[in-house]
């Protein structure tokens, strides 16, 4: 038996450590995990409500194509139906589009650090990944647009970037998408939108009706707060969306997250009272970092990347010693710095203290 050459050297995705087991493992009563960027304020009630009426159907398969979430997102979007997939999460959306369009040999462009999953799946189709590294914790578009040849088929936009929290404005994005031909997809991921105001911050849906070879993926596991049930979604042009279709799997999500993620479309008096939150906290957060003279990235996510001038290893440990699950750089690049999730007041107050108790120790 020999499985893909591609698959074998892969490291494996190094998911934040759960809650409970580090309680088990540290003997900690109260554990706070700040560390995969979920949504502290939990979800909408009525998409509570909604996965409870879906258990009693659970003998039943889901709607393959979830036509009523597509058209509920055809809605508010101003779409039409054919641009629009779901996925289990934006995860399998990026499987998916590894899947349709890159074979070996074939070049991806993306930049270093960013979010891990566009290179691994498309080391799995056997492409060569092109890493263009940040410039101040920021895409270098311009480099990534240099770094174009014959054999790109896709370039990865993370906008807001995940690790680092930064964001590419409208002028560069304009800029840069004015330089990539439309034989190459460009992925406009924009998981944290919900959270961003800033006026420079651009909305990949402007770009999707003028330019084929754009995609923009989003989800519903955060700002939504659905990370468990594993849905998200891409609007692009239909042959894209066609594309995609062609090897999703038949039942790829499920009636439970369906359900769910119709019920918080509609609830977006939560979705604003967790963006408020957020940008309280997150002022918060770099008031004390300011107070305590770390540098950090400008965040526009619910993450932020603070430079606490330590061994990322240790110090994430130390913080696990106290109850507190960040992220460490060491593992996103970045060997100083800690990527923190931004909680609620009360877990924000926690880490600031046991991070203050970690950094004078
Ligand atoms: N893109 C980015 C930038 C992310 O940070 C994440 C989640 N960590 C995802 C995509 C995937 O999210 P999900 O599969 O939960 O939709």
């Amino acid at each position: 038996m020999q499985p893909k050459s591609t698959i074998m050297e892969l490291p494996v995705y190094q998911p934040g450590k759960p809650i409970e087991e580090v309680k088990r493992e540290l003997g900690l009563e109260e554990v706070i995990k700040l560390a995969s960027n979920e949504n502290p304020y939990g979800c909408s009630e009525r998409a509570r409500q909604a996965v409870r009426a879906e258990l009693e159907l659970m003998n039943l398969y889901p709607d393959g194509a979830s036509q009523e979430l597509v058209q509920a997102l055809a809605e508010r979007y101003e779409v039409n139906r054919d641009q629009i997939i779901i996925g289990a999460g934006s995860d399998e959306i990026i499987a998916m589009l590894t899947k349709a369009y890159l074979v070996p040999g074939d070049e991806t462009i993306m930049a270093t650090p960013s979010f891990p999953q566009y290179g691994h799946n498309a080391l799995i189709e056997g492409a060569v990944c092109i890493e263009v590294p940040l410039v101040d914790g920021v895409h270098d578009l311009d480099a990534m647009a240099a770094a174009i040849t014959d054999k790109t088929k896709i370039i990865w936009v993370c906008n807001p970037n995940n690790p680092s929290g930064t964001i590419v404005t409208r002028d560069q994005l304009e800029a840069f998408l004015s330089k990539v031909p439309d034989k190459v997809l460009v992925v406009l991921d924009e998981a944290y939108c919900e959270y961003i105001e800033d006026e420079e911050y651009p909305d990949g849906l402007d770009y999707i009706r003028s330019l084929r070879h754009v995609i923009v993926l989003r989800t519903f596991s955060k700002a939504y707060g659905l990370a468990a049930l594993r849905i998200g979604y891409g609007i692009g042009d239909p042959d894209v969306i066609r594309a995609i279709n062609q090897v999703r799997g038949p039942f790829n999500t499920t009636r439970m997250a369906q359900a769910a993620a119709r019920a918080a479309l509609e609830d977006q008096a939560f979705v604003a009272e967790c963006r408020q939150k957020n940008r309280e906290e997150l002022a918060y957060l770099t008031e004390q970092f300011d107070r305590m003279g770390l540098t950090y990235y400008p965040a526009y996510g619910n993450f932020i990347m603070v430079d606490c001038q330590r061994d990322a290893k240790q110090l994430f440990e130390l913080l696990l010693h106290k109850g507190i699950i960040v992220r460490g750089g060491h593992a996103l690049g970045f060997p100083t710095s800690i990527r923190v999730t931004v909680g609620t007041s009360e877990q924000n107050k926690k880490f600031i203290l046991a991070l203050e108790e970690v950094l004078s120790s």
